[in-house]
């Protein structure tokens, strides 16, 4: 493998495919394809070499590799559909490739190309074509992940990563009709702070979140509502997804702050609620307003979205140890939503803002 002088992508496939079992018998990302594009990076040696799609196999690092001790890791997460005439369509791809490259700065990870980083995951999703699933509501999942790996004990910047796709096959988040969920708010803790990860996606947001996630589902909720570090106050976002409040005159989402991630469905559904002339305001929203908002009947709908779950409803909020219920309705925007932006994504209605990304 060389240096990276041409667009080249080194392609290298087993002998033997796995077996295909529908989407819906596994959890999300329990399975994985057959292969996985792997692309290196070494400061000391001109930079990123030539991508190379290989079999999908473990990875041999020393225990000092530097993202084990200080936690430079980077991942995204993007989906590719199976329409009805059988073509393959990824959405919005060039977000993500944008998005890792804003978690790499953050993170003193180096930027990716991002024309060669899209031609090969467009390769090794063409490759792993038979991998996206027909079912209804079932996609491929694209988990680029990115982490420093020089073998070194001192506090640095790595100067050695390995960036690698892997794609799972994966059933629907949320169905319409599916269970809505249940947010808990909490003064006590936090998921990131001002000026600090909240707007990357890195491995460090996750892994604080999992104690008082554990929490929140034994009191029987789905995911925190997140709120702000310093005053507890303002609602941020809610596990892995971008939150909507939706008023009779208005949407409200929480704005890109630097606090929360700039969710891609998030961006694609404010673009939709525009086109239908509804206004929508991306403003700081007070949990003690919301709830009270939600208590004297003001709010027609609290919704979540993002790339696992597309756009799904909530039908509680607790708060301060009282449960704020929601109605949940048929004809709501959260699955008016749902259906029009899956519409796009199968290649059911037009494509009117170019978001698909065909192979
Ligand atoms: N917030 C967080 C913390 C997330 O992990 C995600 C999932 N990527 C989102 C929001 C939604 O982002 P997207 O719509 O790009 O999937």
């Amino acid at each position: 493998m060389g240096l990276l002088q041409s667009m080249e992508i080194d392609v290298q496939l087993r002998a033997e495919r796995k077996e295909k079992l529908p989407a819906a018998q596994f959890g999300f990302g329990e399975k994985v394809s057959d292969h996985m594009l792997v692309m290196t990076y070494d400061a000391d040696a001109g930079g990123w070499n030539r991508p190379e799609i290989k079999p999908y196999q473990s990875f041999s690092l020393e225990p000092r590799a530097l993202v084990l001790h200080y936690g430079q890791s980077i991942f995204e997460g993007l989906k590719a559909f199976r329409r009805p005439d059988g073509h393959i369509a990824l959405f919005r791809p060039e977000q993500n490739i944008r998005r890792m490259n804003a978690s790499a700065r953050k993170m003193a990870m180096p930027e990716i190309p991002e024309a060669l980083f899209m031609d090969a995951l467009l390769k090794l999703v063409d490759i792993e074509r038979d991998w996206v699933p027909a079912e209804a509501g079932a996609s491929l999942y694209i988990r680029p992940l990115m982490f420093g790996s020089d073998a070194v004990l001192g506090v640095r910047a790595a100067s050695r990563y390995i960036l690698c796709v892997m794609l799972s096959p994966v059933p629907p988040y949320f169905v319409p009709g599916g269970k809505p969920f249940k947010l808990l708010a909490r003064e006590d803790c936090a998921r990131t702070v001002a000026g600090g990860t909240g707007d990357a996606k890195t491995a460090a947001n996750y892994g604080r979140s999992l104690v008082p996630l554990d929490a929140a589902r034994r009191e029987g909720y789905d995911n925190l509502l997140w709120l702000d570090s310093e005053q507890h106050r303002f609602v941020e976002e809610a596990g892995i997804t971008n939150v909507f409040v939706q008023y009779a005159d208005r949407v409200v989402t929480p704005p890109l702050s630097g606090r929360i991630l700039p969710g891609i469905t998030r961006d694609s559904v404010i673009r939709l609620l525009r086109d239908e002339g509804r206004t929508v305001l991306e403003q700081e929203t007070d949990i003690g307003d919301l709830v009270r908002d939600i208590d004297d009947g003001r709010v027609h709908e609290i919704f979540l979205t993002g790339t696992a779950t597309v756009v799904a409803p909530v039908d509680e909020i607790g708060f301060r140890g009282r449960r704020h219920a929601l109605q949940i309705r048929d004809d709501g925007l959260a699955l008016s939503l749902y259906r029009q932006l899956t519409q796009i994504q199968y290649g059911l209605a037009p494509d009117r803002h170019g978001w698909m990304r065909a192979l």
